[in-house]
């Protein structure tokens, strides 16, 4: 595929149809979706078609919903971090409050969200379906740390998972090197290269976790917090390879329509997450899906945890990174 022509249609910086039916209801109805579905194979399809379409946007009632935050700026959960943080110097106060609306309502839906081209759907879901099977194929413990090589090689030796094909490859290396600002998000740049890998020997299973923590700082951090907080504290997720960010990342556009802005507001792009160099996420045990939500500021194991002076986490309130605040997200300094 024409490597220009693919980096030129891949964003559309406007609200789109995606067929007019949802992506995440599409990906469960697998067989008609790959069969409907026209994939991008040729860069001619491009050149013959050089603006996205522009259709309406169908939302559905909840979004209708979540697109009016209404109730004005929701009050900032607390912050480890001091208000500082948020330098406005540069920016005037419409671009501020601007700017606060969207990370504070995260999963709402801006006007000038930036969306994948439609045109890549089809890709978009082909590959994160291929992903998917090579998760289950390996088992989620061994994905958090499958570098891009031996995702390959999955792919090429395991007929239940298939080998990736040109375009998907090409797909998830346009979304690796694309540069997220261009959709809202501004943390920076940690991995490099695609096929940088987490060495077996750097890291220490977690037990009764499925994750993996980097030997060192990071586990030492872990072992504190727990020692401090309490055996209810959890690791929920540790350090991730860049595929299994690529993977979360592809499925939290899918479960955002395609808005690439929406879903970086909740997850950074691969090569943009610290988990890749040793951040890692806590939770309260029992708290289950609560604890990826504001709602885990409002646990005690929070609060003992703030009041700890060497904890810090990586996206306080109203942080410069674009992404919404992040509670359990523990910073590895
Ligand atoms: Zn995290």
């Amino acid at each position: 595929m024409n490597k220009r022509a693919f980096l030129e249609g891949f964003f559309t910086a406007s609200a789109v149809a995606f067929g007019g039916q949802f992506m995440w209801q599409r990906i469960n109805q697998q067989t008609p979706l790959l069969k409907t579905a026209s994939i991008v194979t040729d860069a001619s399809i491009l050149a013959e078609n050089p603006t996205p379409s522009l259709e309406s946007f169908r939302f559905t009632a909840i979004e209708i919903d979540s697109i009016q935050p209404a109730k004005g700026i929701p009050t900032p959960a607390p912050s480890l971090d001091s208000p500082s943080n948020f330098v406005t110097a540069q920016l005037d106060d419409v671009a501020v409050e601007k700017y606060l609306r969207k990370i504070r309502n995260f999963d709402a839906i801006f006007a000038n969200d930036i969306y994948l081209d439609p045109r890549y759907e089809a890709l978009l879901l082909k590959t994160t379906q291929r992903l998917t099977r090579v998760e289950n194929y390996i088992g989620h413990g061994n994905f958090n740390l499958l570098s891009f090589d031996d995702m390959l090689k999955h792919g090429r030796n395991f007929s239940k998972i298939g080998a990736f094909t040109a375009d998907e490859l090409n797909f998830i290396e346009e979304v690796f090197f694309a540069n997220p600002n261009r959709y809202g998000f501004f943390g920076k740049k940690i991995s490099q290269e695609i096929t940088d890998f987490i060495p077996k020997n750097d890291v220490a299973k977690i037990s009764n976790t499925g994750h993996y923590l980097l030997r060192g700082e990071s586990l030492n951090l872990y072992q504190h917090i727990k020692n401090d907080v309490g055996e209810e504290v959890i690791l929920t997720s540790g350090v991730r390879s860049i595929v299994k960010q690529i993977h979360l990342f592809l499925a939290k556009a899918i479960e955002a329509n395609g808005n690439l802005s929406r879903a970086s507001r909740s997850l950074a792009p691969p090569g943009h997450s610290y988990h890749g160099v040793g951040d890692f996420d806590i939770g309260k045990v029992g708290f289950g899906a609560r604890n990826f939500t504001a709602d885990f500021s409002t646990t005690d194991e929070y609060a003992k945890l703030s009041r700890l002076a060497y904890v810090d986490i990586r996206y306080p309130t109203d942080n410069l990174f674009g992404v919404r605040f992040e509670p359990w997200h523990i910073k590895l300094s």
